[in-house]
């Protein structure tokens, strides 16, 4: 466990060795810009505890984190979102630390046309 999380891109960010947009941040959880974002505003929740999937994460961590996304999408002034979570590779995780997805779909009225 401790060789995963040294190598894990997102413990590096909660320490600062990555650099990232930071959004929130309380003692057990951090929330930052998504680097590849699917929509402006894109932005990933994460516990500040290692583990890869919902159940390795303490619950107390977990009851952090809905108030934060539920903070996020009202500062993004979006009517409309997305909050995901991916667990295994079958599934579309890719980044091996538990990251809630919080994804605002641009208002209607916002839109070009
Ligand atoms: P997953 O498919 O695992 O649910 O999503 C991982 C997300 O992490 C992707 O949306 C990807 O853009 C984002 N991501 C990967 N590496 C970095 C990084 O170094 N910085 C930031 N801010 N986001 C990242
Ligand atoms: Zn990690």
């Amino acid at each position: 466990m401790a060789g995963k999380m040294a190598a894990c891109i997102f413990c590096k960010i909660i320490k600062g060795e990555i650099p990232s947009f930071k959004l929130v941040e309380t003692d057990k959880t951090l929330a930052f810009l998504d680097i590849n974002p699917l929509s402006r505003g894109h932005a990933l929740i994460i516990p500040k505890f290692h583990g890869a999937k919902l159940a390795d994460i303490p619950d107390e961590h977990l009851a952090d984190i809905l108030p934060i996304a539920k903070k996020l999408v009202k500062a993004t002034g979006a009517e409309e979102y997305n909050i995901l979570q991916n667990n295994g590779r079958g599934a579309h995780q890719l980044v091996d630390h538990v990251h809630f997805h919080v994804i605002p779909k641009p208002n209607e009225k916002e839109g070009l046309g």
